[in-house]
């Protein structure tokens, strides 16, 4: 970690309302760093924060050890691609990217050549005269993206800049992303409550909720060990089951009973107590079936209530007992399963975390 970016115990409230509460942060050089939570949690606010858009109530945020929180926008060495783009509909793409250029002055040559390499590297050159009206979506993006990146920041602040796109072109996206981000090398922070895109382009992601960061860790870290229920259900889909410590058996393997299922082996990343409340998270890929003499393999009848074919996978949910669980099967399984169907789940100890409830 070298502390490039970092925000030190930030609050900002509006009225009674506490956007960001008390977050500390360190963001890395050339770091792709997402913040991800639902609507409301604060996210854009800390990104504001750094952009000095807002100030904070309280907290220091220092870029370089130098401290900025109180530096006006247009001191600090940080852009912003917002979610709507905020082009100019009058000038042409090739103007609104020379726009901040023309603003600091720089001379004929060097705007011509900077707006150039822009174009260049976001694919706009064909563009290059003209209006926003006359672009797609992904396009106006870029050239929000190209406006940001010409004035040379340290920083590139993305607030949301897929949401406005479909599907498909938000895939196309975010791989042009991350090209840009390997060829241009800066620190980027990225604002979303999509979990997919965050994953697929964040070297880290801060999952908020409420104002504060919940989770903090790479996108492998908090698919596989989501330290409560927030993040478990936040990050990927996962089964929850609450349940209650009846055995431990290790520091990572404990018996849990979980009502109108049974009993479960369960792992956890810190030890557990006979008796503490947990809930149980098991993804929906870890589910399988049918019938195995694995001692540390759960074992559960179910009945099949509804199936959706997704072409690289059947969803499946079940009803367990007083529990509904959503599987993910082989695709195959289509042709051979039907609804009332009973069957046997597997799911191993190893895929089944237990979460104590005092933190989801
Ligand atoms: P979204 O994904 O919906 O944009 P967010 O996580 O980015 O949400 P923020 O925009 O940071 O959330 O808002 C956090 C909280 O602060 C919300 O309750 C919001 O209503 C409130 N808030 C944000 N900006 C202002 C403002 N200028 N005045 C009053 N309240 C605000």
């Amino acid at each position: 970690m070298d502390d490039f970016l970092i925000f030190d115990r930030v609050t900002k409230s509006f009225g009674e309302a506490r956007a960001v509460n008390e977050v500390s942060l360190s963001i890395s050089q050339g770091e792709v760093f997402s913040l991800l939570g639902p609507s409301g949690c604060g996210k854009t606010t800390l990104l504001r924060m750094a952009a000095g858009f807002e100030s904070p109530d309280s907290g220091r945020i220092l870029l370089k050890g130098k401290d900025i929180t109180v530096l006006p926008p247009e001191k600090r060495p940080v852009n912003t691609v917002f979610q709507n783009y905020a082009l100019f509909p009058h000038l042409s793409v090739f103007e609104n990217i020379a726009f901040g250029l023309r603003v600091a002055k720089r001379n004929k040559a060097e705007v011509t050549r900077e707006v150039e390499a822009m174009l260049s590297l976001t694919q706009l050159t064909d563009h290059a005269q003209k209006r926003p009206s006359q672009l797609s979506g992904g396009q106006k993006q870029r050239v929000a993206i190209a406006r940001a990146l010409v004035n040379k920041p340290e920083v590139l602040l993305l607030d949301e800049p897929l949401a406005a796109l479909d599907l498909k072109l938000r895939q196309h996206m975010l791989a042009e992303l991350r090209r840009l981000h390997e060829e241009v090398g800066i620190t980027f922070i990225y604002v979303t409550h999509d979990q997919g895109e965050a994953m697929s382009l964040s070297n880290r992601i801060a999952v908020m909720n409420q104002g504060r960061i919940i989770q903090l860790g790479g996108p492998v870290e908090l698919y596989e060990k989501p330290q409560n229920r927030f993040v478990a259900s936040f990050i990927g889909d996962a089964n929850l089951l609450t349940g209650n410590v009846i055995e431990v058996i290790s520091d990572e393997l404990s018996k849990v009973q979980v009502a109108g299922l049974g009993e479960l082996l369960a792992v956890s990343h810190e030890p557990l107590s006979v008796g503490q409340a947990v809930e149980l998270s098991i993804r929906p890929e870890r589910i399988s079936m049918g019938e195995t003499a694995e001692a540390s393999t759960n074992r559960v009848e179910a009945l099949v209530d509804d199936m959706t074919y997704l072409g690289s996978s059947l969803r499946c949910t079940l009803i367990a007992g007083a529990h509904r669980l959503s599987a993910d099967l082989p695709p195959q399984f289509a042709a051979s399963l039907s609804k009332g169907d009973k069957v046997h789940l597997m799911f191993s100890a190893s895929h089944t975390l237990a979460l104590p409830s005092s933190l989801s």
